[in-house]
């Protein structure tokens, strides 16, 4: 209705990392009720495995690239400056098994532009959420984005775009090959 204010985005970490990554991931989560088919669970999906798995998964990246994941690290820079009303810079990845540790010092500016760019992501899913409220195809405004992604996908038994682009991966896949021996 003109002139009444738009509803505030609900904004975490999860949904602006998801809509960055794939628009249709974000609108089979957040946007589709009820919630489309997810595939089977996934062997790695212990609290434990999960954060080896992802932090193994990251360290075996060039160190150009290690950088997925990085508004989730900043938004969590934001929250604790917000929240808990301290300075704080830096953000941290421990890898576990070898007990290095991966730093990075925001600065300002780089806090500024994540910011930034966290608020474009936001700006975007409100402006498809609403475009699909008032009819438009919701898969014309949610585009998928297929890649790799889609081999690990949640949403692949619902997404044909995703099922044609690669193949789906084991469901045992993201295990070590200590924990498969286990
Ligand atoms: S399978 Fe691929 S294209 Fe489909 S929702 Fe998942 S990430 Fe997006």
């Amino acid at each position: 209705m003109p002139g009444m204010p738009r509803r505030l985005f609900s904004a975490t970490p999860s949904k602006l990392a998801t809509f960055a990554d794939c628009a249709r991931r974000y609108r089979y989560a957040d946007v589709d009720r009820p919630t489309p088919p997810k595939g089977p669970a996934w062997a790695h999906n212990t609290v434990g495995a999960a954060v080896h798995a992802a932090l193994r998964s990251w360290w075996d990246l060039p160190v150009a690239k290690r950088t997925t994941g990085g508004a989730r690290q900043l938004l969590y820079v934001l929250g604790v400056r917000r929240t808990l009303r301290r300075p704080c810079s830096r953000v941290e990845l421990h890898h576990l098994p070898s007990g290095t540790v991966a730093a990075f010092e925001h600065t300002e500016r780089s806090l500024a532009n994540h910011v930034r760019r966290a608020e474009d992501i936001a700006e975007d899913i409100t402006a498809a959420t609403e475009r699909a409220a008032a009819g438009e195809d919701p898969d014309a405004a949610f585009p998928a984005v297929p890649g790799q992604q889609c081999s690990w996908c949640d949403f692949r038994p619902s997404c044909p775009t995703g099922q044609a682009a690669v193949p789906a991966r084991e469901t045992w896949g993201f295990l070590s090959e200590d924990d498969v021996a286990t």
